[in-house]
């Protein structure tokens, strides 16, 4: 019997085992006009806020 595995394959198996992807922090900031309202918009810097079109860098 041949059981050659593929070190590329087990090497994958491991990973989908792997832990904590569901958390990914949000890369940007919160718009401060929105916030003022209350809001949290987060914007990706050197975009504008999609709720009020403020620029945020
Ligand atoms: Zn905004």
């Amino acid at each position: 019997m041949c059981q050659h595995i593929p070190a590329d394959k087990v090497a994958v198996l491991s990973m989908n085992n792997s832990e904590g992807v569901n958390t990914v922090p949000v890369p940007g900031r919160r718009c401060p006009a929105c916030l003022e309202r209350g809001d949290t918009v987060w914007v990706i810097p050197g975009k504008c806020c999609p709720q009020c079109g403020t620029p945020v860098n």
